[in-house]
């Protein structure tokens, strides 16, 4: 029996990784831009961090961390989203002491134990950016503009931005209640997730896709209608920025985070050419998560983009070139200056390989023209005699014999020039 891998996980094959590289350079070049610096926590942290900083009502806790005893008994979590390992290393490292507009990202994978289908798995990568102190919304517009411009570097120009504010604690609250009233009254019209969540946390009912619900949802007390003064303020003026900057939106009441300590704007960005998983990245402002695990009270806003689906997203590109000269000493006496011809080459930043099981000429070019290779360089018996090598543009069809002190020069100049 041979050993798969885990299902829910998947390798990233060689082919893959210039799309994995993409995104991640662009992550590291625009994220500068903005003031942000990269933080490393690690995959793993203890089970009580997640509890308390996701929360327990949330399907992760509840039902998907990868949790285990380690050996002295004390209970491990692997990480399922990168925010609350990023305020723990906040918190304890006072980062916000020397800094206190502090911006970090990071990158890496995350664990969780979902129904893997595509777009979905057990093991998968995000991208995750988080502001600290700043309550502005201009931080919030600044934010969602990072959002859609990485995804731009990645090269998506399909995409829709949903906004929403889910209040604070002075008018979510009183909202919460009259949307539960709301929802006792017709408690026969939901099916036993919302009933259930009706007590528990009836903004996740809004989460629902059950089809039999949709249409009392459409019809229950929004958000938007109960913010107070401040919070419609800021809503309104991240709405302006948004606007001001030409960044495309769509407002939507039901875009909610069931989870207290999440406050004010709340956005997603999803895209029509994934199907069923559609979300790129999720993120909102979150102002009471700091001194919920511990530290001052300190504001927070960020987003999580899941690396796969933008993979997923991504236009085709061309398969990338792994060799610009490939060496083909045909002759025995010819493979020692090809040795050192290539160290030469590689030395200088080209891609250079030969083949050293020296087969065939058919058989070499073929496996010259598999790697993509720009030029050959041949030295036979012929060319050892008038002392070249003879040069191919695989591109341009044409060849040159060029003498052999001078061969490192010219192909250097024709990658380069
Ligand atoms: P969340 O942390 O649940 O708000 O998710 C943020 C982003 O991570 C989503 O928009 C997805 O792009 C990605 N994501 C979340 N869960 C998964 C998963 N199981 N597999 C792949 N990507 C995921």
């Amino acid at each position: 029996m041979t050993i798969k891998a885990v299902p829910g996980t998947r390798d990233i094959l060689p082919e893959e990784i210039p799309a994995w590289r993409r995104i991640e350079e662009a992550a590291h070049r625009l994220f500068a831009r903005y003031g942000y610096r990269e933080l490393r926590t690690p995959v793993f942290e203890e089970t009580e961090l997640f509890a308390r900083g996701i929360g327990g009502e949330t399907d992760i806790v509840a039902k998907e961390m990868y949790t285990f005893e380690d050996r002295d008994g004390s209970s491990l979590t692997l990480r399922p989203e990168a925010t609350a390992g990023i305020v723990r290393s906040v918190i304890e490292n006072h980062l916000f002491q020397s800094d206190p507009a502090l911006k970090v990202y990071a990158l890496g994978p995350m664990f969780r134990r979902e129904r893997p289908q595509k777009g979905r798995y057990r093991q998968f990568h995000q991208v995750d950016v988080e502001a600290f102190g700043l309550q502005s919304p201009q931080v919030d517009a600044e934010v969602v503009e990072l959002a859609v411009g990485f995804l731009e570097a990645c090269g998506i120009a399909e995409y829709e931005v949903v906004l929403n504010s889910v209040g604070d604690p002075a008018c979510r609250p009183p909202y919460v209640e009259t949307l539960r009233q709301a929802l006792r009254a017709n408690l026969t019209r939901l099916g036993p997730d919302s009933q259930r969540r009706t007590e528990t946390n009836p903004l996740r009912v809004l989460d629902s896709k059950v089809p039999e619900e949709q249409e009392l949802i459409a019809a229950l007390p929004r958000i938007l209608e109960h913010l107070c003064p401040a919070c419609r303020e800021h809503f309104e003026e991240v709405r302006r920025q948004l606007d001001l900057l030409g960044i495309r939106y769509r407002v939507d009441h039901r875009l909610v985070r069931g989870l207290d300590y999440y406050m004010r704007t709340t956005f997603e960005v999803t895209s029509g050419a994934l199907g069923a998983q559609n979300s790129l990245l999720g993120g909102g402002r979150y102002d009471g998560l700091v001194k919920e695990l511990g530290g001052p009270d300190l504001g927070g806003i960020g987003f999580a983009a899941g690396m796969e689906r933008i993979v997923l997203a991504m236009p085709a590109r061309e398969a990338e070139r792994r060799c610009d000269v490939f060496l083909m000493p045909l002759a025995a006496a010819a493979f020692d200056e090809a040795l050192r011809l290539q160290r030469g080459l590689r030395q200088a930043g080209a891609r250079v390989l030969l083949d050293p099981e020296g087969r065939s000429f058919k058989s070499r070019m073929k496996l010259a023209d598999k790697l993509g290779a720009r030029y050959v360089a041949i030295r036979g018996e012929e060319e050892m005699k008038k002392g070249v090598w003879r040069v191919r543009d695989r591109a341009g069809s044409t060849q040159d014999d060029v003498a052999e002190g001078r061969v490192a020069q010219h192909l250097e100049e024709k990658l380069h020039g």
